[in-house]
């Protein structure tokens, strides 16, 4: 098989007619955005992700994906997608409670919960639905969600769409959650949380989390979004580094980040997932994602277990990559992991260096708000498996420098 790009770059649009006059206002709304340095351009990537990416027509080293295994590219994962593809076809065809869960699906949750070790899992076509659709399933009216104030979006939407009462603590802040919980009656409780934040590579304390949690009778929900595949030793995430299955009973994780193909998962005890199964919305009401993603999430989770050099490999480096940038008096907040920001301050400070990093050859993508709050923006470099000791060292100068 010859693996070509099947596009070339169409045409941007250009000067477009004026907005219908009920729509208007979305003029403004832009300017602002302009005005605030918080517009955000989309660039077009040519061929896979990897360690190197074409964008816009320029081949940048690349710290602004969350391929963190180097798997999103990885032709064994495209023929497990092939295989599956030609077993079962491409579109799943209905939601999985009719007649859209195939067989690659069933073996895909089946793998997942052995990896996690919870007795069921239950496949979402996002882990953005697979929050939504969980938190909004647990609990309700009358309930209380205790959220870290970092959290990502789809934990916030789940929570509104849900219509419980919101209790929003500092960020890791476990003494803050706790008297939150004590002054905080309700039906039912739940706690949820990043296990690795997105924007910030902070690490959620998650035993102490557990023990709140035990203390005060509530549900501890965790999202591992961003360290699936590469924390712990069988790669499950941090719940497993941290050895606090026991306490957790909801566990959100991806396919789409270390594991290089798509979709969310949800893990726990075989009556919760039976639970969700009934209730969760965006699972119930969605259509299967198709047989071809499960196939490369699958092989992806048997990387796991053949090649964990990849993800010690990742660890590893990235802490001498922390330490080095810390050491050169760079404010990394307090990053713990492969996400590694900088943190400038100012939008059009962050926008700044990107774009000098940019014109060194590294694509390290600006964060603004509302992705992090306003005056915190930052330079994210996210490390995978596959950069070099001389590609770190690219960015380590280029970062130092650009403090000058
Ligand atoms: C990316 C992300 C999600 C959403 O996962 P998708 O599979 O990309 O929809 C959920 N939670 C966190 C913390 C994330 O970073």
């Amino acid at each position: 098989m010859t693996c070509r790009p099947p596009f070339t770059t169409p045409p941007r649009p250009t000067a477009a007619a004026a907005l219908p006059e009920p729509l208007a206002w979305i003029e403004a709304g832009l300017e602002a955005l302009r005005r605030d340095g918080l517009e955000r351009p989309r660039r077009v990537r040519v061929g896979r992700q990897g360690r190197v990416v074409e964008l816009d027509g320029r081949a940048l080293l690349n710290f602004g994906s969350n391929d963190y295994l180097g798997l999103a590219g990885d032709v064994r994962l495209t023929k497990a997608a092939s295989r599956a593809a030609c077993g079962e076809g491409f579109g799943s065809g209905a939601s999985p409670l009719v007649s859209g869960h195939s067989s690659t699906h069933a073996a895909l949750e089946a793998a997942l919960s052995d990896l996690l070790g919870t007795g069921d899992a239950l496949l979402f076509p996002s882990g953005f639905a697979a929050n939504a659709g969980t938190i909004a399933a647990l609990v309700g009216p009358g309930d209380v969600v205790f959220s870290d104030d970092r959290n990502h979006a789809s934990i916030i939407d789940g929570c509104r769409l849900s219509r419980a009462a919101v209790a929003v603590f500092p960020h890791r802040d476990v003494a803050a959650l706790d008297r939150l919980l004590a002054a905080t009656p309700a039906r039912r409780r739940l706690i949820v949380t990043d296990s690795l934040f997105s924007m910030d590579g902070t690490i959620a304390p998650l035993s102490d989390l557990a023990a709140v949690a035990r203390r005060h009778g509530a549900i501890l929900m965790v999202d591992e979004a961003h360290a699936t595949g590469v924390f712990g030793a069988r790669g499950s995430g941090l719940v497993e580094a941290s050895d606090t299955a026991d306490g957790v009973h909801v566990r959100v994780g991806t396919l789409s980040k270390a594991l290089g193909s798509a979709g969310g998962f949800v893990a726990g005890h075989p009556r919760l997932v039976d639970w969700l199964r009934h209730s969760a919305r965006a699972w119930v009401f969605s259509t299967a994602h198709p047989p071809a993603v499960a196939g490369a999430a699958l092989r992806a989770v048997a990387l796991l277990a053949d090649e964990p050099h990849r993800r010690t490999t990742l660890l590893g480096k990235a802490t001498a990559f922390r330490d080095r940038l810390r050491a050169a008096g760079l404010d990394l907040g307090d990053a713990a992991a492969q996400i590694v920001p900088v943190i400038v301050g100012s939008a059009d400070g962050a926008v700044a260096l990107a774009a000098r990093l940019a014109d060194d050859g590294l694509f390290v993508p600006a964060i603004r708000p509302p992705s992090v709050p306003a005056g915190g923006s930052l330079v994210r470099a996210s490390l995978a498996c596959h950069h070099t000791d001389d590609d770190l060292d690219r960015l380590a100068r280029a970062l130092s420098e650009s403090r000058g």
